[in-house]
Protein backbone atom coordinates (compact mmCIF):
# COMPACT_ATOMS: atom_id res chain seq x y z
CA UNK A 1 0.00 0.00 0.00
CA UNK A 2 2.72 2.42 0.95
CA UNK A 3 4.86 1.74 -1.90
CA UNK A 4 2.86 1.17 -4.50
CA UNK A 5 2.10 4.18 -7.05
CA UNK A 6 -1.56 5.25 -7.08
CA UNK A 7 -2.32 6.73 -10.29
CA UNK A 8 -5.36 8.57 -8.75
CA UNK A 9 -4.09 11.38 -6.10
CA UNK A 10 -7.49 10.52 -4.01
CA UNK A 11 -5.65 6.86 -2.97
CA UNK A 12 -2.52 8.38 -2.38
CA UNK A 13 -1.22 7.43 1.62
CA UNK A 14 2.63 6.72 2.59
CA UNK A 15 5.37 7.09 5.15
CA UNK A 16 8.98 7.57 4.40
CA UNK A 17 9.21 5.29 8.21
CA UNK A 18 7.33 3.43 10.41
CA UNK A 19 8.36 3.12 14.49
CA UNK A 20 6.90 -0.35 15.87
CA UNK A 21 6.47 0.03 19.37
CA UNK A 22 9.73 -2.03 20.29
CA UNK A 23 11.31 0.92 18.52
CA UNK A 24 12.48 -0.94 14.99
CA UNK A 25 12.32 1.72 12.01
CA UNK A 26 10.81 1.09 8.97
CA UNK A 27 11.97 2.35 6.20
CA UNK A 28 9.13 2.70 3.11
CA UNK A 29 10.18 5.46 0.56
CA UNK A 30 13.23 7.13 0.03
CA UNK A 31 13.88 10.40 1.80
CA UNK A 32 14.09 12.46 -1.39
CA UNK A 33 10.91 11.02 -2.75
CA UNK A 34 7.55 12.35 -1.99
CA UNK A 35 5.56 10.58 0.58
CA UNK A 36 1.72 11.24 0.82
CA UNK A 37 1.47 11.61 5.17
CA UNK A 38 -0.64 14.62 4.60
CA UNK A 39 -3.69 15.63 2.50
CA UNK A 40 -4.90 19.35 2.60
CA UNK A 41 -2.43 20.85 4.55
CA UNK A 42 0.18 23.88 5.09
CA UNK A 43 3.65 24.44 7.46
CA UNK A 44 3.08 27.60 8.71
CA UNK A 45 6.52 28.91 10.01
CA UNK A 46 8.26 32.34 10.39
CA UNK A 47 9.04 31.97 6.74
CA UNK A 48 5.53 32.52 6.29
CA UNK A 49 2.94 29.80 5.01
CA UNK A 50 4.50 26.96 3.66
CA UNK A 51 2.59 24.50 0.72
CA UNK A 52 3.54 22.56 -2.74
CA UNK A 53 0.17 22.19 -5.31
CA UNK A 54 0.93 19.18 -7.19
CA UNK A 55 -2.45 18.59 -8.34
CA UNK A 56 -4.53 21.94 -9.26
CA UNK A 57 -7.52 19.82 -8.34
CA UNK A 58 -6.32 19.77 -4.76
CA UNK A 59 -5.37 21.79 -1.94
CA UNK A 60 -1.34 22.52 -1.21
CA UNK A 61 0.26 20.34 1.26
CA UNK A 62 3.44 19.76 2.94
CA UNK A 63 4.02 16.28 1.41
CA UNK A 64 6.75 17.93 -1.18
CA UNK A 65 9.04 19.20 1.48
CA UNK A 66 7.92 17.03 5.06
CA UNK A 67 9.48 13.49 6.30
CA UNK A 68 6.82 11.57 7.21
CA UNK A 69 7.03 9.07 10.46
CA UNK A 70 4.57 7.63 11.26
CA UNK A 71 3.88 5.29 15.38
CA UNK A 72 2.70 1.88 15.52
CA UNK A 73 -0.08 2.37 18.13
CA UNK A 74 -0.63 0.69 21.08
CA UNK A 75 -3.02 -1.62 21.52
CA UNK A 76 -5.61 0.11 23.06
CA UNK A 77 -5.32 2.68 20.25
CA UNK A 78 -6.06 0.73 17.32
CA UNK A 79 -10.25 2.23 17.19
CA UNK A 80 -10.94 5.65 16.37
CA UNK A 81 -10.79 7.18 20.20
CA UNK A 82 -9.61 10.49 20.88
CA UNK A 83 -6.52 9.03 22.87
CA UNK A 84 -4.49 5.91 23.47
CA UNK A 85 -2.05 4.95 26.49
CA UNK A 86 0.89 6.72 24.92
CA UNK A 87 3.96 5.55 22.63
CA UNK A 88 6.61 3.54 23.84
CA UNK A 89 10.36 5.07 25.06
CA UNK A 90 11.59 3.44 22.32
CA UNK A 91 9.47 4.86 19.64
CA UNK A 92 10.76 8.55 21.38
CA UNK A 93 14.12 7.38 20.80
CA UNK A 94 14.02 6.23 17.18
CA UNK A 95 12.14 9.36 16.33
CA UNK A 96 14.55 11.45 17.88
CA UNK A 97 17.65 9.77 16.52
CA UNK A 98 15.58 9.73 13.24
CA UNK A 99 14.77 13.52 12.83
CA UNK A 100 18.29 14.11 14.33
CA UNK A 101 19.97 13.00 11.28
CA UNK A 102 17.90 14.51 8.93
CA UNK A 103 19.00 17.93 10.38
CA UNK A 104 15.83 19.50 10.55
CA UNK A 105 15.86 21.96 13.24
CA UNK A 106 13.63 21.13 16.25
CA UNK A 107 10.67 24.19 15.25
CA UNK A 108 10.14 22.76 12.45
CA UNK A 109 9.13 19.34 13.87
CA UNK A 110 5.44 18.98 13.69
CA UNK A 111 2.32 17.14 13.87
CA UNK A 112 -0.48 16.41 11.26
CA UNK A 113 -2.67 17.92 13.36
CA UNK A 114 -0.55 20.63 13.44
CA UNK A 115 -0.24 21.24 9.89
CA UNK A 116 -4.07 19.92 8.65
CA UNK A 117 -6.57 22.26 7.40
CA UNK A 118 -9.15 19.79 6.74
CA UNK A 119 -9.63 19.88 10.40
CA UNK A 120 -10.32 16.73 10.78
CA UNK A 121 -6.29 15.15 11.27
CA UNK A 122 -5.77 14.64 15.17
CA UNK A 123 -2.80 12.60 14.67
CA UNK A 124 -0.72 11.43 16.62
CA UNK A 125 -2.99 11.15 19.22
CA UNK A 126 -1.75 11.11 22.98
CA UNK A 127 1.85 12.34 21.15
CA UNK A 128 4.36 13.48 23.86
CA UNK A 129 5.96 16.54 22.26
CA UNK A 130 8.44 17.49 25.42
CA UNK A 131 9.11 14.27 25.67
CA UNK A 132 10.06 13.61 21.98
CA UNK A 133 12.26 16.93 22.23
CA UNK A 134 14.13 15.76 25.26
CA UNK A 135 15.38 12.99 23.70
CA UNK A 136 16.02 14.98 20.53
CA UNK A 137 17.84 16.99 22.00
CA UNK A 138 20.40 14.20 23.22
CA UNK A 139 21.56 13.15 19.69
CA UNK A 140 23.88 14.84 17.79
CA UNK A 141 22.64 16.62 14.57
CA UNK A 142 23.85 15.51 11.27
CA UNK A 143 22.66 15.27 7.78
CA UNK A 144 22.91 12.10 6.76
CA UNK A 145 19.12 11.60 5.77
CA UNK A 146 18.39 14.10 2.68
CA UNK A 147 14.57 14.72 2.27
CA UNK A 148 12.56 16.88 0.38
CA UNK A 149 12.44 16.50 -3.37
CA UNK A 150 14.80 18.39 -4.75
CA UNK A 151 13.52 19.97 -7.79
CA UNK A 152 10.42 21.09 -5.52
CA UNK A 153 10.69 23.72 -3.24
CA UNK A 154 7.96 24.72 -0.74
CA UNK A 155 6.17 28.07 -1.60
CA UNK A 156 6.28 30.25 0.76
CA UNK A 157 3.89 32.95 1.17
CA UNK A 158 3.81 35.58 3.24
CA UNK A 159 2.03 35.18 6.70
CA UNK A 160 -1.53 36.48 5.95
CA UNK A 161 -1.09 34.92 1.98
CA UNK A 162 -4.56 33.10 1.05
CA UNK A 163 -3.86 29.77 -0.73
ZN1 LIG B 1 -1.85 11.43 9.92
Amino acid sequence: MFQTYHANDDDQSSYHTLIKLDGTIFYIVPPDKRAFGAGNSVFASTRGIEGVKTNRLFPPSVNNFAYHISFESPVDGRGNGRSHSGYTDAQYKSAAWLVARTGVPEERVTTHKGVDRSRTRIDPRSFDMNKFRQYLSAFPKTQEILIGCPTAAPTVNPPDGAF
